[in-house]
């Protein structure tokens, strides 16, 4: 079995169902006592967030990247960055390790494509949703991707942040997101894809009425299979 490397801590609360969603595939797929090898680097992620709003991403590539550094000398065979937002600094990490990083919305297209979807709702971070570095992967492989208005991009990000990301789950925010959810299939999503690791701890599939493509599942299970193979 091969050993995963995961960037975690951003949050440390979607982290945990990473952990918990490869080893359960692991389980379900060879039994007994089987789990998974993992090496975990969970970062400081108040430091990533202030490198987020102040622009300086380069800083938090170097963070993550050293992070990946220790994780591939630790003998980890792959890296997953367990968060949306910062893939936008995946080739400055990747560009300081010799080992590959699984990309999450590539993993994420290939499940759009396995349910032919042409046109699909993103919602995220306000970075995830606004800028190119995740969107530009999907629409390369044919995928059209249509986001919130201004107010649902505010709405989402500071869902995230200010609620998700603390722990804090309300049942008025998950009502937000299905009204944010409806306007998006008005215009012509197919499918939703949950791309904030933690948006799959107040939303799901019982929750909404098109395919929600939950990235932190996608994501952790596809590890798990490369890590069987
Ligand atoms: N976990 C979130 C994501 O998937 C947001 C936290 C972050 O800014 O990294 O984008």
């Amino acid at each position: 079995m091969k050993t995963i490397g995961l960037i975690g801590g951003m949050s440390w609360e979607s982290t945990i169902p990473y952990y918990r969603i490869i080893n359960e595939e692991v389980k379900e797929k060879l039994g007994g006592l089987h789990s998974a090898k993992i090496v975990l680097y969970s970062v400081e992620f108040d430091e990533i967030e202030k490198c987020q709003s102040s622009g300086e991403w380069e800083k938090s590539g170097e963070i993550l990247g050293n992070a990946a550094k220790g994780i591939e000398n630790a003998g980890a065979d792959f890296i997953l960055i367990c968060t949306n937002t910062m893939h936008k600094v995946a080739p400055q990490i990747a560009s300081m390790i010799n080992i590959p990083i699984v990309h999450i919305s590539d993993a994420t297209a290939d499940e759009l494509e396995k349910r032919n979807i042409k046109t699909v709702g993103l919602l995220g971070t306000k970075y995830t949703m606004t800028q190119d570095f995740y969107k530009q992967r999907l629409i390369e492989r044919g995928i059209n991707v249509v986001i919130p208005d201004e107010e649902g991009i505010d709405t989402v990000n500071s869902i995230i942040y200010d609620e998700l990301c603390v722990g804090m789950i309300e049942d008025s925010s998950r009502e937000k997101y299905k009204k944010i959810i409806a306007d998006l299939t008005d215009k012509g999503a197919e499918g939703v894809i949950l791309g904030c690791t933690e948006i799959g701890l107040l939303i799901g599939q019982s929750d909404v009425s098109i395919p929600v493509f939950d990235t932190t599942v996608i994501h952790a299970k596809r590890a798990a299979e490369l890590a069987m193979e």
